[in-house]
């Protein structure tokens, strides 16, 4: 964290970056003189965008870049990229897309932070272009990896269409949710978001613009999903779509047992299939304890949507007469979130510390962590200042090729402390985090970080476990020179 002003921090650092650039030539030069002329103009080191590139939504920490690349093509950052790579003293770079992160994923100390939104309108940037075969039944969208996840939605719409995998919240880039996984409620039946991609076109540590999918360059296009940013910058996606859902009939019911919750929720997310027409289409659970679900629908499944639920309720064991339901559109269900944010943002509460927890927790051990950390710590220490979430998963609907890090069981649960806290106080609940880990330790209990965050390398590789070889020659071939989102803390220790 940057004990000086914001301000006189960014003088000295970009003087440490171009004395590092203007080193490697001998004698000092200007910048203009060093970087490719196409550049100039479009790295900024004003007050504004260095405050804008060294902040994100945890509001705790805080790297301060040497300037910010607006690139108003895929050639820009190429163009960077191969400038540093080929540099003697290459400088770090990280793509950041929302933000959205909440411990300086997306910051590059002394290096260049690419912000991504500023393709977005750009002639030469990918956008957003649905392509529809259906004869074959086979439809797509090729997406710019800046593009936000709710305007995917509105243009694939307008062909009747849409994505099958979520965020809970729409307001997250393509390239930044397939760097970690992209999940939600409707992972367990369609899977992350990382396993709904076919192709993707990547910038890599060298500078190289590759084309990857299964069948071509598969290495890089595994590497990628789930790959934390560390071995290209994603400009490309092309997204699986399907026939869009027009309604959605959404339930929450309350729970009083933990067990009784989490065998519910096992048992509704073991009815999965594709094609399966009694099965919902999304589950999530919270603290204390109640869970949604909702199925999707149109006018051919009117009349049957209600007692498809019926059935699927049959014999679950929530509080009779403490369900809630809904019927809304697709769209409304799928921004659900955006209401609460607008909400927060005219409270001023929106952008305030944000010192969040997710963890994998095999399902074998759900119990055991009810014991461990719910009862005693959350419930005991009475610090719940926001949404916990709890809800299970379907490991075969992950692909483990991809370097996105999930426990060896066939089923295991997300549990998310989302907190909300005051500027003076959220170390107290970093220390419930700390806490929370260590419980886990000492318990046997092996889970693992969503969005993770460690500071050593000993505890990447303890995250990574059996993929942690391959995660390193992955870098060593697509990032030699460890460039990239440098805020991640793997390789190159921000
Ligand atoms: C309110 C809120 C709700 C959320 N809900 C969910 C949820 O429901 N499900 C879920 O899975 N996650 C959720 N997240 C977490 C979110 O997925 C991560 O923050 C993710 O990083 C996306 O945010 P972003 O697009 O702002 O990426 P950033 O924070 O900008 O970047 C994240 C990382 O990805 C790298 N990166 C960014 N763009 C690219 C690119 N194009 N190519 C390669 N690397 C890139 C960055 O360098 C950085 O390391 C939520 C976050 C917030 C704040």
């Amino acid at each position: 964290m940057a004990e000086t002003s914001p301000i006189a921090t960014y003088f000295m650092l970009l003087l440490v970056f171009l004395s590092r650039l203007v080193s490697t030539l001998g004698k000092p030069k200007p910048r203009t003189q060093l970087l490719p002329p196409k550049l100039q103009n479009r790295l900024l080191a004003d007050p504004d965008s260095i405050e804008l590139a060294s902040s994100d939504y945890g509001n705790m920490f805080r790297e301060i870049p040497a300037s910010v690349l607006y690139p108003s093509s895929i050639n820009d950052i190429e163009s960077l990229i191969k400038f540093s790579h080929n540099n003697s003293a290459p400088f770090t770079i990280a793509a950041r897309g929302q933000g959205h992160s909440v411990r300086g994923q997306a910051m590059a100390r002394n290096g260049v932070v690419v912000n991504m939104p500023s393709l977005k309108n750009q002639r030469n940037g990918f956008g957003i272009t649905v392509s529809t075969n259906l004869s074959m039944g086979f439809f797509y969208a090729d997406v710019g990896g800046e593009q936000l996840w709710i305007d995917v939605l509105h243009a694939t719409l307008e062909h009747g269409l849409a994505p099958v995998s979520w965020t809970d919240y729409l307001y997250l880039t393509v390239g930044g949710t397939l760097s970690n996984a992209g999940i939600s409620g409707q992972t367990f039946r369609y899977g992350p978001q990382i396993s709904k991609v076919y192709e993707m076109d990547v910038i890599t540590g060298i500078g190289d613009f590759v084309t990857c999918s299964p069948e071509k360059n598969k290495k890089l296009f595994y590497a990628v999903l789930g790959g934390l940013g560390q071995f290209g910058i994603i400009v490309r996606a092309r997204i699986a779509l399907e026939p869009a859902p027009k309604r959605v009939k959404w339930v929450r019911m309350l729970y009083n047992d933990f067990d009784a919750f989490t065998r519910d929720q096992e048992r509704l997310i073991s009815i999965n299939g594709r094609k399966q027409k009694n099965s919902l289409d999304y589950l999530e659970g919270l603290l204390l304890m109640n869970q949604e679900v909702a199925k999707f629908y149109d006018d051919q499944t009117l009349n049957s949507v209600d007692k498809d639920l019926q059935d699927l309720f049959e014999g679950l064991s929530f509080i009779p007469g403490f369900t809630f339901d809904k019927d809304v559109s697709y769209v409304d269900f799928l921004n659900r979130v955006r209401s609460g944010e607008l909400k927060l943002q005219s409270q001023g509460l929106w952008d305030v510390p944000h010192p969040w927890l997710n963890l994998f927790v095999p399902k074998s051990q759900i119990s055991d962590f009810n014991s461990v950390v719910f009862k005693e710590i959350v419930l005991k220490r009475n610090i719940t200042s926001g949404l916990v979430l709890v809800y299970p998963m379907n490991r075969n609907k992950w692909d483990d090729r991809m370097s996105a890090v999930i426990p060896d069981e066939d089923v295991f649960y997300t549990v998310g402390f989302l907190h909300s806290s005051g500027f003076n106080d959220w170390q107290a609940l970093d220390v419930q985090n700390k806490d929370i880990l260590q419980l886990c330790y000492n318990a046997g209990i092996e889970v693992k970080q969503y969005l993770p965050n460690y500071k050593t390398m000993e505890e990447w590789k303890n995250h990574f476990g059996m993929k942690w070889r391959t995660f390193q020659e992955r870098k060593a071939q697509f990032d030699p020179k460890m460039i990239l989102s440098p805020g991640q803390r793997i390789f190159n220790n921000n």
